[in-house]
């Protein structure tokens, strides 16, 4: 049975009422492979009479007792157990057998295929605690935990505090320090472990043993990382990392990048590279690693009251990883990964039909919160954070953010709370001028981004529709360049008017380029000189984080119909073979594939080649080995209809310095199949290969690319009736389904994909849901019979709410494309 949604009112009435003291939870993972045991004991006080319910969901129920008195297990309703509680102290103890998941929420169990072990981990976020043990769950009732675990013999367990062998099998973890229900883990498995110390911490290393060396490899570099931002976050924070051991599992067929459970960090096992990477796959994850850290103290010390401020953790965590990133490591690439791949994440979300505050205006239940965590949560909100960071001055930025951990450590705040703490530790400082809740108020409680467009000698500010009244302040860098020897001068600009005098024009022989150092939150549109002048100075800018702020402007002028393709096309063709930065390239070739080619131009011929020219020049001149040849060599081997270069590579006849290892093998294959020019036996001997979890998901995705109606018709069969299939497995379906030439062999599918794969909400759960709508959209037909359709389906209201999301998002950017093609394509 479903379980019904937490909302906030009932979640503000528990925690009126009821104290939770102690957890106590004993899990008997030596079970077989289908449920595991789990027994609940929890000390909780009422605070007065109370009829209130306690969160659980299990496959069968065994006993319910509160003081010793048994209650009837069948009392349990849509993940609900009512209790009524008198005034005072009560032990409620809870048996049940619970069903492992394969969804990567709950607690998950894989067996991996490449040697028969399984691994199990426990992913509570957000609201999945009690698909593992009985609880009150939600963010402010916090508790200590003692957790005991039953594995078999050659397991290990770690959890959120440190695990100790105690005899028959059984683990016992260290009581631990209050923690919410979201943040539990327990990760059990033989997993390969490497282990280290770093200030007095001790650190561990955890994957499957079948990426072992991979992780060995590796060790070093994230021990590094991870000692540096400790280092980094001690200092900023003021307050030692409190957790006692530093763990890092990297979990197979994990959701999200990580998980931030104090004590022991969850991330998804990808990250652990067990083929040739780029530089920037490299610093991706470094920032990942420091994002996680940072939640130590930004969410686990301190945690937001209710769901609606948890955007607060991510942007929070996502300035601090891409700054000390920065700043404490030696990938010094995050600011233009940021500029590249970040905003424009934020900016695409904070334009799409689900667009929402940052700081939202209150999730109603914690399944509605869960599609909020989107680019708007993350790269919006990191930004802005970036934004008020400058007006305040680091020293007030962190001595608020320092004055908020103490006064709420291990409880739980709001906004409004950091808001007041910015404020105090501002008060010193009266020159400053920024009254921080008006600045909230301007750019937290409002949603999409202002226009700012060069008129003559002004700046023209334009609120995004819907927003009457709206008046955001802006401050960012403006440089005048000249066309010759790209001399610049930069101004700083302060926009608090709806027209602003520029400092300066292009006038004749410069250009005029905005945001210079990428601090705005705007659409940006510069003159039609600089336009012109673009391909031509765009790829002699040396900073790369200019040329990500340009990049960032030109794709939103190109989604709003504005820019002709093919002078995009050309520009990007003109950048490339002079860009130097793996960011850049893997950031504009993924784009490219995907909107550019696919959906604007359908996979054109024409347009294909002229772009594989241009990547095929920067690979050929990229230092052999390089992450830019391997950045460049993807990018051709997804977007080039050369099937003979593919299996030339295949089979090794690659270019000197090119590794062509398994991942780029699948790639290599993955294209082959869509193409028709590889088939299923070719498949079949590369998994033969590869054993691996990630063979088999690459395997399911070459199938499902084949252009023949019955891979078609399989992959189709797994992705809307199997509820056994692994999320990964999904996707990959999802990913490899639709290609632009394939066109009038998915037609059947695309009227199908509206009808059939919103309604596996009623197989599936959670993440997965929208996960395998967004990745299984029919993106590249672009027409209005697949708006209707898409139409359809978000105005109707049996369909799951987070489906229908997703539907309409992708369908926006598919009536952008259609848009753009009406304009300039016709
Ligand atoms: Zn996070």
């Amino acid at each position: 049975m479903a379980a019904r949604s937490l909302t906030e009112t009932e979640a503000r009435r528990r925690a009126e009422d009821l104290q939770v003291q102690r957890m106590q939870v004993r899990l008997d993972l030596d079970r077989g492979p289908k449920t595991f045991r789990s027994s609940t004991s929890i000390s909780v006080e009422a605070r007065r009479r109370t009829d209130t319910f306690l969160d659980v969901r299990p496959q069968a129920l065994h006993s319910v007792s509160v003081d010793g008195n048994d209650f009837d297990p069948g009392l349990l309703a849509e993940g609900r157990y009512p209790l009524a509680l008198e005034p005072g102290v009560h032990e409620v103890q809870v048996e049940a057998d619970v069903a492992y998941s394969h969804d990567g929420e709950g607690m998950h169990r894989t067996v991996d295929p490449a040697d028969g072990r399984t691994y199990t981990y426990l992913m509570s976020f957000m609201d999945a605690a009690p698909r593992c043990f009985a609880c009150f769950d939600q963010p402010d009732l916090k508790s200590r935990y003692r957790i005991a675990v039953r594995a078999p013999a050659d397991w290990s367990v770690l959890g959120n505090t440190r695990a100790t062998r105690v005899g028959d099998g059984w683990w016992e973890l260290a009581e631990s320090l209050p923690l919410s229900t979201y943040l539990v883990t327990v990760v059990a498995g033989p997993w390969h472990s490497v282990t280290g110390e770093h200030d007095g911490i001790r650190l561990g290393l955890h994957t499957k043993q079948s990426l072992a060396g991979a992780l060995d490899a590796d060790a070093d570099e994230l021990f590094e990382v991870t000692g540096q931002s400790l280092d980094a976050l001690h200092e900023r924070f003021g307050i030692r990392y409190p957790f006692g051991d530093y763990h890092q599992a990297f979990v197979p067929e994990f959701n999200a990048g990580a998980m931030e459970c104090p004590g022991c960090v969850l991330f998804r096992d990808g990250l652990v590279f067990r083929s040739a990477v780029t530089d920037a796959e490299r610093g991706v994850r470094v920032n990942v690693v420091v994002h996680e850290m940072a939640h130590m103290w930004f969410g686990d010390i301190v945690t937001p009251r209710w769901w609606d401020d948890l955007w607060l953790n991510e942007s929070f965590a996502e300035y601090v990883g891409y700054r000390v990133g920065q700043e404490a490591t030696r990938f010094d690439d995050a600011w233009v990964d940021f500029a590249y791949s970040r905003k424009r994440w934020g900016m695409v979300a904070d334009q799409r039909p689900s667009t929402h505050p940052v700081a939202s205006n209150g999730a109603a239940d914690a399944h509605t919160a869960l599609s909020d965590f989107d680019g708007i949560s993350y790269a919006k909100g990191a930004a802005l954070l970036k934004q008020l960071a400058a007006y305040l001055g680091d020293e007030v930025f962190f001595a608020g953010v320092r004055a908020h951990l103490e006064a709420h450590a291990y409880g739980n705040a709001t906004l409004a709370d950091l808001l007041d703490a910015w404020e105090r530790a501002a008060a010193d400082d009266v020159d400053r001028g920024l009254d921080v809740h008006a600045w909230a108020k301007a750019w937290l409680r409002t949603t999409g981004a202002d226009t700012l467009r060069v008129d003559g000698g002004e700046l023209v500010r334009t609120a995004s529709d819907g927003q009457a009244g709206v008046d955001r302040p802006h401050r960012f860098a403006l440089s005048r360049v000249s066309l010759a020897d790209t001399t610049t001068e930069t101004h700083e600009v302060v926009v608090t008017a709806d027209r602003t005098p520029l400092p300066v024009t292009s006038g004749p022989g410069h250009a005029l380029l905005l945001d210079t150092r990428d601090d705005a939150w705007a659409k940006l549109r510069t003159d039609a000189a600089t336009y012109a002048a673009l391909p031509d100075l765009l790829p002699r800018v040396a900073d790369p984080v200019t040329r990500g702020a340009v990049w960032l402007a030109v794709r939103d002028g190109f989604d709003d119909a504005e820019l002709d393709p093919s002078w995009v096309l050309n520009l990007l063709c003109a950048v490339l073979p002079h860009e130097d930065s793996d960011v850049a390239v893997r950031s504009l070739l993924g784009w490219a594939e995907v909107t550019l080619l696919g959906s604007v131009y359908g996979g054109s011929e024409e347009a294909t080649d002229q772009l594989a020219a241009a990547i095929a020049v920067r690979m050929r001149s990229a230092p052999p080995g390089s992450s830019l040849q391997l950045a460049a060599a993807r990018g051709l081997v997804s977007i080039a209809h050369d099937p003979g270069l593919l299996a030339d590579w295949l089979a090794g006849r690659a270019p000197e310095g090119l590794a062509v290892d398994t991942e780029l093998r699948w790639h290599l294959l993955t294209q082959l199949c869509r193409w028709g020019a590889a088939g299923r036996d070719d498949v079949d001997a590369e998994t033969r290969r590869d054993r691996s979890t990630e063979g088999v998901v690459h395997a399911t995705r070459c199938r499902a690319a084949l252009p023949d109606p019955e891979a078609k018709a399989e992959a189709w069969r797994i992705l809307t009736t199997d509820s056994g299939a692994s999320n990964y497995e999904l996707y990959a379906i999802g990913e490899g389904f639709w290609w632009p030439e394939q066109q009038a062999l998915l037609a059947p599918y695309v009227p199908r994909f509206f009808a059939e794969v919103p309604a596996t909400a009623r197989l599936r759960s959670g993440w997965v849901v929208a996960e395998t709508v967004r990745t299984a959209f029919p993106a590249y037909s672009v027409d209005s019979a697949t708006l209707s359709l898409a139409a359809g389906v978000v105005a109707d209201m049996n369909v799951d709410a987070a489906a229908r999301r997703e539907v309409a998002d992708t369908a926006d950017t598919l009536r952008r494309a259609l848009r753009i093609r009406d304009r300039w394509l016709t």
